[in-house]
This record gives C-alpha cells, sequence and structure tokens, in this order.
C-alpha cells in the first residue's frame, strides 16, 4: 500500500513537470492525496512516511519556483503546501490509529461479553477474557480475579502461569509497569483487573484500561445475572415438574381411592346384609343368633369407623379442622385400654407397653387422642403381616421441651426411605407385595397428622424397608 502511495507521488510530480506552465503550481496541492490515503490506511508510520516523502518531492518544485519568482503569492503558498502532506499524514494517521484502536477494543469487549454469557461456571470462561483483554490492551500479562461470594476468588491469568507478586525476581531487565484496576460496575466492587507491560504505559493506555475494567466489571455483572436468571428458571422449572407430577400422584391416588373406598365400604355392608338376611328369613338357634349379632356389631363399627375417618379427611381437607374438646386427659388409661383390645384381636402380636407409672399429665381432646392411637396402632398390626413385637411408649419428650410424646413402633415390612415423605399425604398408600391384601383407604396417617396439628402437636416416623417403623406423635403437655 505504501509503494502505491509513492507510486502516485510519482504520478503527480510526472503530471506537474507535463502540465508546465506557470499556473502548474496549483497542482502541487495534489501531493496531500497520497499521505492521507497512506495515514487511513497504515495509520500514523505510514502518513508519517508518505507524508514526508511527498514533502520532499514537493520541494524539488517550490524551490526552483521560489528562485525563479522570488517572494510572491505562489511562492508563499508553495511554502505552506510543502508542509501540507507531512501533516496531514500525521494527524489524519493519529486519528485512523486511534480510531482503530476504539474498533479494536469494542471487538475485544464484544468477544469478553459474548464469552461470559455462555452458560457454566464463569470460572472456566475466565482464562479467555484474560486472554482477550490482554490482546486487547496490547500489554505483556493480565490477571482477574473475581469475588465469587466464599472466601476463596476466582482467578485467570494470560499466560496461564502469570501470578503477580511484590517481590518475586523478574527475568527481564526492562522496567516494568504495573496497574492494578478495581471492576466495579456501579454496585460495589466485584474484583481486580491487573495489567503489566514490560516499558512504559502512557496516559492513554491507562485511560483504555480504564475504560476496558469498566466494561468487563459490567459484563461480569451481567454475565452473573444470566446466571442467576439461569438458575432460577431451572429451579421454577424443577418446582413446576415436581408439582405437575405431584398433582398428577394425586389424581392417580384419589382415583385409587374410590375404587378402594367403595371396596372398603362394600365389604362391611355385605357382611350386615348377608348376617340380618339369615336372621330375619330363618330361625336362628339363639347361640348362633349371638355369634351373628356379633359380626354385625363388629362390622358396624368397621363401617362407622371408615364413614368417621371419611368425615374428618374432608373437613381436614375444607380447612375447618378437627373439632376438638380438650380436657385433661389420662393418657395411660387410653393406651392400656387399646393395648387390650388389640391384644385380644391379634394374638400373632406381642404388645409390649411398660404400663402408665411414667406417663405425664396431658390436656387434649380424648376422641381425638383415641382415634390417633388406634390408626397407628392398627397399621403396626397390618403393616406386620408375619405377627412381631407392637411397642406402646408414653412420656415427656426428651428433646422438644414441654411436649408428650406417644409412640408406637412394630417390626414389620418397613417404609423406603423415598416414600417416607409422602406417607402422611392423603390417599397415599406404598406397595409392598406382604402386604397388598391390607386393606386400607390411604387416610389414617393424613388423619393422624391433621389431628396432631390441631393440637399444636405434630408427628414423625423413622422407618428401615424390613426392619419395621417407629411413629411418634408429639402433643403439647
Ligand atoms: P392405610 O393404612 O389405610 O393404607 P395410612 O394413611 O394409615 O393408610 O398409611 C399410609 C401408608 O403408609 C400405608 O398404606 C402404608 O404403606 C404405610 N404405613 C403406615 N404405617 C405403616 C407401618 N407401621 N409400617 C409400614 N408401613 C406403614
Amino acid at each position: 500500500m505504501i509503494l502505491g502511495a509513492l507510486g502516485l507521488i510519482a504520478l503527480i510530480a510526472v503530471g506537474i513537470r507535463i502540465a508546465g506552465g506557470e499556473d502548474a503550481w496549483i497542482l502541487q496541492h495534489l501531493y496531500a492525496l497520497p499521505a492521507l490515503w497512506a495515514a487511513l490506511a497504515r495509520g500514523t508510520t505510514g502518513g508519517a512516511i508518505v507524508g514526508l516523502v511527498a514533502s520532499l518531492v514537493q520541494s524539488l518544485g517550490t524551490f526552483p519556483l521560489i528562485e525563479r519568482a522570488g517572494v510572491s503569492w505562489v511562492a508563499l503558498d508553495g511554502i505552506i503546501s510543502l508542509a501540507t502532506p507531512m501533516t496531514l499524514g500525521v494527524t489524519v494517521g493519529k486519528l485512523a490509529d486511534q480510531s482503530r484502536g476504539r474498533a479494536i477494543q469494542l471487538d475485544a469487549l464484544l468477544e469478553i461479553q459474548r464469552s461470559l454469557a455462555v452458560a457454566g461456571p464463569l470460572s472456566e470462561r475466565l482464562t479467555e477474557v484474560a486472554g482477550l483483554t490482554r490482546q486487547a490492551l496490547g500489554v505483556d500479562r493480565v490477571r482477574l480475579v473475581l469475588e465469587a461470594g466464599g472466601d476463596i476468588p476466582v482467578a485467570a491469568s494470560a499466560p496461564g502461569n502469570f501470578w503477580p507478586s511484590e517481590a518475586g525476581p523478574r527475568a527481564s531487565a526492562t522496567p516494568c509497569r504495573r496497574l492494578v484496576l478495581s471492576l466495579d460496575a456501579g454496585q460495589g466492587r466485584v474484583g481486580a483487573l491487573i495489567l503489566e507491560r514490560d516499558g512504559d504505559l502512557s496516559a492513554a493506555d491507562r485511560g483504555r484500561a480504564n475504560a476496558l475494567a469498566a466494561h468487563v466489571a459490567l459484563a461480569v455483572e451481567n454475565a452473573r445475572l444470566t446466571e442467576h436468571q439461569r438458575h432460577f428458571a431451572r429451579e421454577l422449572e424443577e418446582k413446576v415438574a415436581g408439582a405437575t407430577r405431584r398433582l398428577r400422584e394425586l389424581d392417580q391416588a384419589k382415583n385409587e381411592f374410590l375404587t378402594i373406598a367403595s371396596h372398603e365400604l362394600r365389604t362391611p355392608l355385605t357382611a350386615l346384609q348377608g348376617f340380618s338376611e339369615l336372621m330375619l328369613t330363618r330361625q336362628v338357634p339363639p347361640e348362633r343368633a349371638q355369634k351373628y349379632l356379633g359380626h354385625i356389631h363388629t362390622e358396624a363399627q368397621r363401617l362407622g369407623r371408615i364413614v368417621g375417618d371419611l368425615l374428618d379427611h374432608s373437613r381436614i381437607e375444607s380447612g375447618r379442622g378437627a373439632e376438638l374438646s380438650p380436657v385433661p386427659l389420662d393418657l395411660g388409661s387410653i393406651i392400656e385400654a387399646n393395648v387390650e383390645i388389640f391384644a385380644s384381636q391379634h394374638p400373632r402380636h406381642h404388645f409390649d407397653w411398660p404400663g402408665a407409672a411414667t406417663v405425664p399429665a396431658l390436656c387434649a381432646d380424648r376422641d381425638a387422642v383415641d382415634r390417633m392411637l388406634k390408626n397407628l396402632l392398627s397399621n403396626a398390626i397390618k403393616y406386620s403381616p408375619r405377627g412381631g413385637r407392637v411397642r406402646v411408649e408414653a412420656g415427656l419428650a426428651q428433646d422438644r421441651p414441654g411436649m408428650v410424646e406417644l409412640s408406637v413402633e412394630d417390626d414389620g415390612v418397613g417404609i423406603a426411605a423415598e416414600a417416607l415423605s409422602r406417607i402422611f399425604d392423603p390417599y397415599v398408600r406404598v406397595a409392598n407385595p406382604e402386604t397388598s391384601t391390607a386393606s386400607g383407604l390411604g387416610l389414617g396417617l393424613s388423619l393422624v397428622r391433621g389431628l396432631a396439628h390441631a393440637h399444636g402437636g405434630s408427628v414423625e416416623v423413622e422407618s428401615l424397608p424390613g426392619k419395621g417403623s417407629r411413629f411418634r406423635v408429639l402433643l403439647p403437655g
């Protein structure tokens, strides 16, 4: 390109010579053109070289003209225009250099923003950003340090092994300039940018570094915001997916519940219808009639329990809560009575109840406490189909001051860890091949939880599959 500009100078010189005559001096202004061309294409250096050559060549024509014409307007114009190509070359060259520098910086900034916008940990992209900064500022070494929220900041260098240290020996004898800039996008410091150059860092260089540091800080802040948004969107997506899954499960559980509920209701109803019909249509001997009446009573009780559970459940579900009448209770005698009933009905299970001696005073709704206990005891039996030990305990909760605990422990089939959080939800029944024939609506534990909450208490479970479960109801003393 420089050669082209020099060629143009030669062409202009030849043109002026050919034009000859008195008026050819006006053509000398054309010497500015090659200087302008070189300045735009090659910056200050190109502009200066070509401008100098142009001025020299021009002087070959100007000085003889002055000699011939003496001091005249034409000579004066010639002297002034001698400086034009050189001045124009240097000035325009400088402007071209500046705008080229800005363009490089803008490109680098775009690259930095692009690289920071990529998804993934910030630390991985920082090395690239350090490299781009080094290139854009034309420095020898760059280190970027970002505060990462924890104790250890994230850092990257270009070249990779650069670690600025105050006292370290330097291999090069050239004096080195270091610039440490704070990265701050207006919301507080996010890190630091350390630059080193062997040689000088001019005021213009420092200005560019400052501007770039401000932009890098903004890009980092943006990248963090984007990362935050991405994280938030991911979390939201997971939550929505979880809620949808849960709704689907509930829907399925409700359908299953309807099937089970009709089956559960039909079983005692069939027995009631069968035995009452027998007694109405046949002459039944008194001892047999007594037995039938016993069956009818048991089935009517079962029906009553199911309907009671359903009513309680719908009351709790509709937000009305359980109706409670708290009174000072003899918890020990409630447990004793239930253990006795259950033990008489389930001879394959061994009931372990240390006695009422240590049972503290409790103010609660008698019926609610009785139903919670019955539900837990009947589950302990249902879910240990091979028989086994059922331990009932009551006392002051050691880990919850002011609370009374009532626990029922069995050594039955246990519950898988992943199902533990769901068993207190209504309609939930956990599949287990050993207890697939166990009857139930999946409402018992949800009622226990509802009644415990209504008292200001809670219910907890610990369980190991194959080993057994321990349910603990906590009520305010
Ligand atoms: P139901 O007994 O009518 O199915 P529950 O709400 O009482 O409903 O219990 C919910 C589920 O929790 C049961 O289906 C069972 O899978 C599990 N579960 C409850 N108690 C026990 C226990 N003691 N041992 C093992 N699993 C239990």
